[in-house]
């Protein structure tokens, strides 16, 4: 297992680095395509991922060519305010001006009313409905025109808001004509506010539903001690702010206390609530030694932990960070609906134009062209579309982490939905990876504490779970293991080392073969046990017999794999005989053994079979890192600690396989409500727009519609919150 490592070390490329940033005034996709489009214009910046669901942008850009103010600049220039996002805090709030919107509904609803009922009204009724509905579009509206002015100055394009404010402005000039200079004059006064309330109101519930969407995030950051309890060698403990606690200081965690910074256990013991970590609630056992980490509940003892990562090195971070990473990516669906969206306002414009001039030409009234256009202007704009994709990776992602499921990106999550095949590593992924020692077999004339003392000495340097069960039986009997130079790994296959000035091979039968050692045959070997065999100067000096444990609920977890119709399969550098009967035990039938990490490779390009079966392969993320990242989806048991895993896709927190099944239901389930989403918003635009080019669709029925669009695709992806 890999400690916690230098947190600079996840990060890819030397000469890169990630901005977020907080974005203010964004409300659409053609917003989202506009940021995106000026952010990667800048000279130096790699990639940019604009979300509209949580008004941010992280940015990759190469720190010797642009500052993060010249990031900032770039976003103003597309007409949008932008700061640098406070590390370790939540996504901001798109604010929900609540103010304006019940102004602006105290005003439209009588008016509307007064509007449909009060036909033949007189002239000084005409004025009060004029100068009230001006408090309306020009006050409570006033971010639409702000909006709208703002993208005209940057460059003269449009957006979102640009619909919204001509729409409105249309209505009420027109209107304002009509009363001025006509004998009988036909008004709108009533349309362009109600216009502006329901914008206001879809907005509003908008950012509501937006909020409840990224509350899991903000749940693992609440989760973050504020203060902790700094044990000092003079003097009683002292409560002290977290982001004062630097590496090596010693922190006290008393019962029932959040353990307030990553750590390592130097005195007391106690059980720790991992949830956070895992999703599993089973208290951790925690005595001298152990490591903590952030943000995990402490049960009912006491500990002094020293501090090994404060700040935004802990897991706790990271882990934020990775989530919110993940939930800023994009599908690829979603680019094509950017891009669509990036042109769409200029097209509407045209389109509207085109209205209003076939109206004409075809003799309309006046009023009835301005309304027509105005209708097309308001039902046309895209912000279902910005929202249908982000949301539901925000919700999709962020109920995967709160199940024990980290995901990296939206990619991952779209390719995960398509696995056909799971392939699983077996030891330390079906099986526990702990070994315990069950036999050892001495040949003949060999003494067996020789034999142990031997693979010991051959063992002492390797990391693998074989070895460590080695070293720890030799120690158990009393051994004297001699010393030993020159340790050398063969991956896949066993260890190498030089005792007494000869070699020593420990390892599989095709190590005895590399080194030309003939193995004897007729040695009954106990049932699905690893063996290791051992010789030194080419002499052979008998074998180990090592057992493993299958995972808990490994059997389950296939089970429910093939109850979705995912077929599974094993790999596995172990013998056949064992790769079999742990296969026979679990229900696997494709199962393929004695295979060297290279050949572990070949076996993925085989069963991917060119790209026709989406293949995911689970590991225990250490030394299946080349086979994970082979695979289109690679999913990593993980350990907290490891969060950082570069070569996976997927993590499971906890050491739970039925992650496996979780993860391709999750999936399956967000790209279902991405599809949803995508057709809803789709409909509505290319449905709406031809309804309102001819006169099929009163303005006020469009802002509703307009409203009520986004407002469903973001409560249709909060759907994903309940998935299990
Ligand atoms: P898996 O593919 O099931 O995860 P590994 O690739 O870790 O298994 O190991 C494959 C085989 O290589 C083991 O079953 C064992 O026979 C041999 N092996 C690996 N490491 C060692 C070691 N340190 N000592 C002896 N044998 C080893
Ligand atoms: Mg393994």
């Amino acid at each position: 297992m890999t400690t916690v490592s230098d947190p600079e070390a996840s990060i890819p490329q030397r000469d890169s680095r990630r901005a977020v940033l907080d974005v203010e005034g964004m409300h659409c996709a053609a917003c989202v395509g506009r940021v995106e489009r000026f952010l990667g214009k800048v000279e130096g910046v790699s990639a940019a991922d604009v979300s509209l669901a949580t008004n941010q942008a992280h940015v990759q850009y190469d720190p010797g060519r642009v500052a993060e103010s010249d990031l900032i600049a770039a976003i103003e220039r597309a007409g949008y305010l932008a700061r640098v996002h406070p590390e370790g805090t939540a996504a901001p709030e798109q604010e929900a001006s609540a103010t304006d919107l019940w102004i602006a509904g105290a005003i439209a609803v009588p008016a509307l009313i007064a509007g449909m009922l009060w036909m033949a009204r007189p002239a000084w009724a005409e004025w009060i409905l004029c100068a009230a509905s001006a408090v309306v579009i020009f006050g409570c509206g006033r971010s639409f025109f702000a909006g709208a002015w703002s993208a005209l100055r940057a460059g003269g394009s449009a957006t979102m808001d640009t619909l919204i404010a001509l729409g409105s402005l249309a209505a009420w000039t027109f209107s304002l004509s009509e009363l001025a200079f006509s004998h009988a004059p036909v008004t709108y006064f009533e349309t362009g506010s109600t216009i502006v309330t329901l914008i206001l109101m879809g907005r509003f519930l908008e950012a509501r539903a937006r909020h409840r969407a990224v509350a899991s995030v903000r749940a693992l950051i609440s989760l973050a001690p504020r203060t902790a309890l700094r044990v000092d060698e003079t003097g009683p403990p002292l409560e002290v702010p977290v982001a004062t606690i630097r590496v090596g200081d010693l922190v006290r965690v008393r019962p029932g206390e959040q353990v307030a910074v990553d750590g390592v256990v130097v005195s007391g013991s106690t059980s720790v609530d991992e949830a956070l970590l895992t999703g599993e609630s089973v208290p951790v056992a925690k005595n001298v030694g152990v490591p903590v980490v952030g943000g995990t509940l402490n049960g009912s003892g006491s500990i002094d932990v020293r501090a090994t990562a404060v700040g935004s090195a802990t897991v706790l971070a990271r882990l934020v960070r990775l989530v919110e990473e993940a939930q800023a990516s994009k599908p690829p669906v979603q680019r094509l609906a950017d891009k669509i969206s990036a042109v769409f306002v200029p097209v509407v414009l045209i389109i509207a134009a085109l209205t209003l001039a076939g109206w004409l030409f075809a003799g309309a009234a006046h009023a009835i062209a301005v309304r027509n256009a105005v209708a097309v202007l308001v039902i046309a704009c895209p912000c279902a579309l910005g929202l249908a994709t982000p949301t539901a990776i925000i919700v999709g992602v962020g109920r995967a982490a709160s199940l024990g499921v980290l995901v990296r990106n939206a990619q991952a999550l779209e390719a995960a939905a398509r696995v056909r095949l799971v392939v699983f590593d077996k030891t330390g992924t079906l099986t526990e990876g702990r070994f315990r020692v069950v036999d050892v077999h001495a040949a003949d004339g060999v003494a067996r504490d020789d034999l142990l003392a031997i693979a010991a000495a051959a063992q002492h340097g390797s990391e693998h779970p074989i070895g460590a069960a080695i070293v720890r039986q030799a120690l158990d009997d009393g051994v004297s293991v001699p010393s030993s130079t020159g340790f050398e790994a063969v991956h896949g296959e066993g260890v190498r080392v030089i005792v007494d000035g000869a070699v020593v091979l420990a390892g599989n039968p095709a190590l005895m073969a590399a080194g030309a050692v003939s193995l004897p045959s007729g040695v009954d070997d106990p049932p699905a046990a690893t063996i290791v065999h051992v010789a030194h100067a080419g002499r052979y000096l008998g074998r180990v017999a090592l057992a493993d444990q299958i995972r808990q609920g490994a059997r389950e977890a296939i089970a429910a794999l093939k109850a979705r119709g995912v077929d599974v399969a094993m790999l596995t550098g172990d013998s056949v005989l064992v790769a079999r009967e742990i296969g026979a035990a679990l229900g696997i039938q494709d199962v393929r053994a004695s295979l060297r990490p290279e050949e572990k490779l070949a076996a993925i390009d085989a069963l991917r079979a060119g790209g026709t079966t989406v293949v995911a392969m689970v590991g225990d993320g250490v030394n299946d890192a080349a086979a994970l990242a082979r695979a289109d989806v690679g999913i990593a048991m993980g350990q907290a600690t490891d969060v950082a895993l570069e070569a996976a896709d997927v993590t499971l927190l906890g050491a739970d396989l039925s992650g496996v099944e979780r993860t391709i239901r999750l999936s399956r389930r967000t790209v279902t409500i991405i599809r949803q989403n995508l057709f809803w918003a789709f409909a509505f635009n290319s449905i709406g727009i031809p309804l309102a080019a001819f006169g099929h669709l009163n303005p006020m029925i469009a802002a509703f519609a307009m409203a009520f669009s986004s407002v469903a695709v973001v409560t249709n992806s909060l759907r994903l919150r309940r998935v299990g």
